[in-house]
């Protein structure tokens, strides 16, 4: 996508759980190239929001639009094989096998097939082929050198970036990140917003939930704040830190 594009739309996105509406009519757009932050306090349903985006919960109404189509209703797997990628809260690894191959996990999911498939039943052709994607990815975000270190040995940090190679292996337009930073010491979120810096200079967009309010306010683009499953407020980094709104409901000042 052309950098300033739309790439992801939200429109009056719902979801009810019986009675209660963890997400209540949002609506935001992301743009390729650019870092936007979801915050709100615990229970306001960011991750709810994720799994709306990504198809792994139906919406209870509204819409979602991706690269100019339609996604809600299609499986995460096809949302998915269209450019959308995502990281969990609690890395997913497997701790005895290195880097390199825990990423190429993720280069795998391209061609469709589970991971246990990944594992058993690749011929020698397509194995060499994921694990070429996958140090071009490792390499990309400067930790080929790290590439043949069992997963388990790493660092959070370096653990997070790693899970970041994986979603790149799918070669997203979009990248969802669920609290990237959290647990991470200062110099590991600094690797950590480079990284996600240099992605959105090649014009990756990137959506992300963060608690860490120094990590969101220095990275990103725009903020949209939602509380209740209700957007508050959305705006520039300085706009939003300023809105009394926020101040009051959020930042607790
Ligand atoms: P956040 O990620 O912002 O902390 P969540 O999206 O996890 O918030 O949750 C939003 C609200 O929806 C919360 O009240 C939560 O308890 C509720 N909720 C989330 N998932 C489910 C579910 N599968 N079933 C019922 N309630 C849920
Ligand atoms: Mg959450």
């Amino acid at each position: 996508p052309a950098r300033g594009e739309t790439v992801l739309s939200v429109a009056k996105a719902r979801k009810q759980f019986g009675g209660l509406v963890a997400v209540n009519d949002v609506g935001f757009d992301v743009r390729a190239g650019e870092i936007v932050g979801l915050i709100g306090p615990n229970g306001a349903g960011k991750s709810t929001m994720f799994n709306l985006i990504t198809g792994v919960l139906p919406l209870t109404s509204g819409q979602v639009d991706f690269r100019g189509a339609r996604v809600s209703g299609l499986t995460s797997r096809a949302i998915a094989r269209r450019g959308m990628s995502r990281t969990f809260q609690h890395v997913r690894m497997i701790a005895d096998m290195s880097v390199l191959e825990n990423v190429a996990l993720g280069a795998h999911r391209r061609v469709g097939a589970g991971v246990l498939r990944a594992m058993l039943r690749l011929d020698r052709r397509d194995e060499r082929r994921l694990l070429a994607e996958a140090w071009r990815q490792l390499d990309r975000i400067g930790m080929s050198a790290l590439a043949n270190e069992p997963a388990g040995n790493l660092a959070l940090g370096q653990q997070r970036l790693m899970e970041i190679a994986r979603a790149l292996c799918t070669d997203p337009a979009l990248l969802l990140l669920d609290e990237p930073a959290a647990g991470l010491r200062l110099k590991e979120k600094q690797a950590l917003a480079e990284v996600l810096s240099q992605l959105r200079a090649e014009g990756m967009s990137l959506l992300l939930v963060e608690h860490d309010m120094d990590f969101v306010m220095t990275l990103t683009d725009r903020i949209v704040v939602v509380e209740f499953g209700t957007k508050l407020t959305e705006g520039t980094p300085d706009a939003v830190r300023e809105d009394p709104a926020v101040r009051a409901a959020y930042l607790g000042v």
